[in-house]
C-alpha cells in the first residue's frame, strides 16, 4: 500500500553500478524504507522508479550515495518526478538494452571484509580460498562475453550447489546474482604442486607453502589476472634467485605486506596513500622508503612498491607465514606477457620454482597488477591494469569508432564507444611478438565485449612501432577504415587534457624519453600550445646527438659524453670527473667519432636523455638495466634541503644546458655529495618550467598548464612544478586515471582522432 502524499520519481544513476551488487543494494534500502517501485540495469547505468514523498526521497537518496558498495562509482544521480504510478512491491527488473550503448564491465575487486568474515564463520565457506560476493571477487578477468552471466564466465564449468544457488537467487543475500559464487562443496579449488607434495587440501597447501616461504624457496602463485612469482621478501638468497630467474638486473620489485602496520615499518604512508593502498583496486603504491630493505629488491631507490593482500588466499597465506612481506612479481620472463594458464606456467616455471600454487578456475583476461603513486595527496595511476581495466574514461565528446593504438613502451590501446574512452590494461612493452600477440588478443576481446567496430585508427608517427604496424594492418584488412598518425608529445598533452576534462587550448609541457617529432628528429622536451586538434611547438631543449641511437637510451654514459663533447669538445678528456676516468680514451673516442660522423646518431631534444647525461656525469649510472633507471636514481639521490639550481640559456626558443653542465662539473670537482647536484638539477627544471610558463602567459594569456610524459612520474619534479606554478596563479593539470607515461598515449590519440575526424 502506498503512503499518503506519495509521488512517483525516476532516479537514473550513472557510473560503475553494474557487477558490483548495486541493484540488490538498491533493493535492500528500498525495502528498509518501505518504498515501492523497481530498479533495472541499463547499459548506461541503473534506472529506478519509486513511490515516495519528498522527505522519504531525500533520505533514500542520501543512503544511496553514502552506503553504495565500495567498488561502485557514482558519476551522476538524476531525479525527476514522473506521472504517478502505483507500485505494489519493489522489484528488480530484467536488464534492458537501450540504444546500442554498452554495459560497463566491473574491474576485479579485492576481497571484501564481509567475505573475510565468512571465511571464518560461514559453515560452507570456512577456509574457502575463492570466496566472493556481489561486492568483491573476480570480474573482468573471468568474463568471456556479455551479458555478465555465469555461462559467459570461466565459472561456467562449475555447477552451483543448492546452497549457493539459493543464495544466488535470494535478493536479500549478499551473493544475489554474484556470478562467481561458490563454496567448499561446489567451487573451484586450489592446489599445490611441489615435490614430493601434491595436494588439494587447503590446510596442507597453506602449511607447506608457509614452510617453503620461511626459507629461500621460489613459488609460482596464481593471482587474479595471472601468475605471480613469489619469495620471502627478507631472504636475500630467494630474492637473488628470483632476480636471476626473471633475468632482471636492477628493476625494482614490489612487495606485498601482511597489513598496513607491517608496511609502515619500512615506508612512509600518508593518509591519501593509505586510502589508495587499501582501496578495493589494491594497486601497488610507490611509497617513500624509511628503512633498509633486503638487498636486491629496490637497490639505491628512495621508493618501494607496496601492495596489500587482495585475494582471499593472500590473507589466508599470511595467517600462516612468519614473514611480514612477500616479494611478488608478475609471472613472466623478461619482456614476455604474464602467464595465465596452469599448463603454460607448469611448463615454463617448474624447473625454476620449488612449488606452484594454483587453482582450477581459468583466467580469461590477462591483467597485471596496477601501479600508482600519490602526488600532492592525489593518486595517479602509472600502470593501469587490475582494478582499473576496463573502466571507461568519461569524456564530453563523441568518440564512437575511434581507436588509438598507443606507442611502444607500456603498450595499451584505447577505443571510443559513444562518449566513453575504453582504455585497455597495460599490455607490456610492445617490442616483441609475444607482447604483440597479447595486445592483439586483448584488442579482439575488447572488440567483442564492447561491440566495437573501428572507423578511424590513430597511431604514432613512428612507422616502426608495432602499434603503428598494427594500425596499418587493420586498414589493410578493411580499406573503409581511415588511418591518421599523431605526434607523440601532442598525444601526451591531449591525454592529460582528456584525463582532466579540459577543452580548448592549453599550454603543455611534454617531457619524456623520446618520440618521433614532426621534423623527423627525436623529441622529448616539448613546450607547446595545444588543442585536441593541433599543437604549436613553442620551445624545446636544444638538439643533441644520441650516439648509437637506441643504445644511447640504455647506456646513459653515451649521453654523458655527448653533452660533455658538446660543451668542451676535445677538452673533455681533461675534466677529471668519474665519467671520463671510468672510460678509456678509446671508448670515449669511439663515441665522439660517432657524433662527428653522424653515424647512427639521431638528434634528440629529450628530457629523459638529459637526466641520463646528468646521472652519468655525476657518476650515478652509466648503464641502465631497466627503463628510466638513471632518472629514478637521480630522483632518489636528491637532498631536499638543497634549494639551489643551475644556469641555462634560452636562445631562439631552444633551451641550452651547457652552463648547467659546467656548473655541475664544478660541483663534482668540489666533491660535493651527489644529493646536492641531484637537487640542483631538478630545481633547474622547475625554474625553467615556471619561467617558460610566465613568458608564454605574458604573450598569450594562457594560464592552463598540462604536464605530460614519463618524466612527470618523478614525484619531486611534479610536486615542485605544481606548487610553484600555482603560486604564480596558473592552473596545473596532471593526469590521474590515465597514466602520464606512454600507456596514456593511446587515450590522447583517441581524443585527437575524434576531433580531427570532424574536419575530415
Ligand atoms: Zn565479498
Ligand atoms: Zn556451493
Ligand atoms: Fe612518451
Amino acid at each position: 500500500m502506498n503512503k499518503p502524499h506519495s509521488e512517483t520519481y525516476r532516479i537514473a544513476i550513472k557510473g560503475l553500478v553494474q557487477g558490483v551488487g548495486f541493484r540488490p543494494f538498491v533493493f535492500r534500502i528500498a525495502i528498509d524504507h518501505e518504498l515501492k517501485g523497481w530498479v533495472e540495469n541499463r547499459n548506461d547505468g541503473v534506472l529506478m522508479e519509486v513511490n515516495a514523498n519528498q522527505e522519504e526521497l531525500v533520505r533514500f537518496r542520501e543512503q544511496l550515495l553514502s552506503q553504495a558498495p565500495a567498488a561502485a562509482s557514482i558519476e551522476s544521480v538524476e531525479m525527476r518526478k514522473v506521472a504517478y504510478e502505483a507500485h505494489e512491491t519493489f522489484e528488480i527488473r530484467e536488464s534492458r538494452d537501450v540504444n546500442g550503448s554498452i554495459t560497463e564491465i566491473s574491474p576485479d575487486i579485492a576481497v571484501c571484509s564481509e567475505c573475510l568474515d565468512d571465511l571464518k564463520n560461514q559453515e560452507h565457506r570456512i577456509g574457502y580460498p575463492l570466496i566472493n560476493c556481489t561486492h568483491c571477487g573476480p570480474r573482468f578477468t573471468i568474463i568471456r562475453d556479455l551479458p555478465y552471466d555465469r555461462p559467459n564466465t570461466t565459472m561456467d564449468t562449475f555447477e552451483m550447489c543448492s546452497l549457493c544457488r539459493s543464495e544466488y537467487m535470494d535478493v536479500h543475500d549478499r551473493r544475489f546474482h554474484a556470478q562467481p559464487v561458490a563454496c567448499n562443496s561446489c567451487g573451484p579449488v586450489y592446489s599445490l604442486e611441489c615435490i614430493p607434495t601434491c595436494t588439494e587440501d587447503i590446510r596442507e597447501i597453506l602449511l607447506k607453502s608457509a614452510e617453503l616461504l620461511s626459507a629461500d624457496a621460489l613459488l609460482a602463485m596464481k593471482g587474479t589476472g595471472g601468475f605471480h612469482l613469489v619469495c620471502n621478501a627478507f631472504r636475500e638468497l630467494g630474492v637473488a634467485k628470483l632476480r636471476k630467474m626473471k633475468q632482471r638486473d636492477g628493476k625494482p620489485f614490489a612487495l606485498m605486506f601482511r597489513n598496513i602496520e607491517e608496511a609502515r615499518l619500512f615506508v612512509e604512508i600518508s593518509e591519501a596513500e593509505e586510502e589508495e593502498l587499501c582501496s578495493w583496486r589494491r594497486p601497488i603504491v610507490l611509497l617513500k622508503r624509511t628503512r633498509d630493505i633486503t638487498r636486491g629488491i629496490a637497490d639505491n631507490l628512495a621508493s618501494l612498491g607496496v601492495m596489500l593482500p587482495y585475494m582471499p588466499f593472500h590473507h589466508m597465506l599470511f595467517e600462516h607465514l612468519d614473514t611480514s612481506a612477500l616479494l611478488m612479481t608478475s609471472g613472466n620472463f623478461l619482456d614476455e606477457p604474464l602467464l595465465i594458464s596452469n599448463e603454460r606456467a607448469r611448463e615454463q616455471f617448474s624447473t625454476y620454482v620449488d612449488g606452484m600454487i594454483t587453482y582450477n578456475r581459468d583466467i580469461f583476461m590477462r591483467v597485471d597488477d596496477s601501479v600508482s603513486t600519490v602526488i600532492r595527496n592525489v593518486p595517479m595511476v602509472l600502470r593501469r591494469a587490475r582494478g582499473y581495466a576496463p573502466s571507461p574514461i568519461r569524456t564530453g565528446f563523441h568518440l564512437e569508432g575511434v581507436l588509438g593504438t598507443g606507442a611502444e613502451l607500456t603498450g595499451s590501446f584505447c577505443m571510443g564507444r559513444g562518449h566513453l574512452a575504453l582504455m585497455s590494461q597495460y599490455t607490456g612493452d610492445l617490442k616483441n611478438l609475444a607482447t604483440l600477440e597479447f595486445y592483439q588478443e586483448t584488442y579482439d576481446r575488447y572488440c567483442r565485449l564492447f561491440r566495437f567496430t573501428p572507423q578511424l585508427v590513430v597511431s604514432d608517427l613512428h612507422p616502426d612501432y608495432l602499434s603503428t604496424r598494427f594500425a596499418r594492418k587493420l586498414v589493410e584488412q578493411n580499406p573503409d577504415i581511415e588511418h591518421i598518425s599523431v605526434q607523440h608529445h601532442h598525444a601526451h598533452i591531449a591525454s592529460g587534457m582528456l584525463s582532466s576534462g579540459l577543452e580548448g587550448e592549453v599550454l603543455g609541457f611534454s617531457f619524456d624519453g623520446s618520440g618521433i617529432g614532426s621534423d623527423g628528429h627525436m623529441w622529448g622536451a616539448e613546450v607547446m600550445k595545444a588543442t585536441y586538434l593541433d599543437f604549436e611547438r613553442l620551445f624545446h631543449f636544444e638538439y643533441l646527438p644520441l650516439p648509437g641511437g637506441d643504445k644511447a637510451s640504455r647506456e646513459p654514459w653515451r649521453m654523458g659524453i655527448s653533452y660533455l663533447y658538446h660543451c668542451f669538445g676535445e677538452d673533455l678528456y681533461d675534466l677529471k670527473i668519474p665519467l671520463t676516468e671510468k672510460f678509456s680514451r678509446e671508448e670515449i673516442g669511439n663515441i665522439t667519432a660517432l657524433i662527428q660522423k653522424g653515424i647512427n646518431t639521431p638528434l634528440a631534444s629529450s628530457a629523459g636523455r638529459l637526466f641520463d647525461a646528468v646521472a652519468a656525469i655525476s657518476g650515478l649510472n652509466y648503464f641502465s638495466t631497466y627503463q628510466a633507471e638513471a632518472p629514478m636514481l637521480l630522483e632518489s639521490a636528491i637532498d631536499p634541503n638543497e634549494k639551489g639550481s643551475y644556469s641555462y640559456e634560452i636562445r631562439e626558443r631552444k633551451v641550452s644546458f651547457a652552463l648547467m653542465i659546467r656548473e655541475l662539473i664544478e660541483d663534482i670537482h668540489q666533491g660535493s655529495n651527489l644529493g646536492s647536484p641531484a637537487a640542483k638539477f631538478h630545481n633547474t627544471l622547475v625554474r625553467l618550467i615556471v619561467e617558460l610558463s610566465m613568458e608564454i602567459r605574458a604573450e598569450s594569456g594562457q594560464d592552463r598548464i598540462v604536464l605530460g610524459g614519463g618524466t612527470f612520474q618523478n614525484r619531486f619534479l611534479s610536486e615542485k612544478v605544481m606548487d610553484k606554478l600555482e603560486k604564480e596563479h596558473f592552473k596545473v593539470y596532471l593526469p590521474q586515471d590515465i597514466p602520464v607515461n606512454d600507456q596514456g598515449i593511446a587515450a590522447g590519440q583517441l581524443a585527437i582522432g575524434a576531433h580531427r575526424r570532424k574536419l575530415m
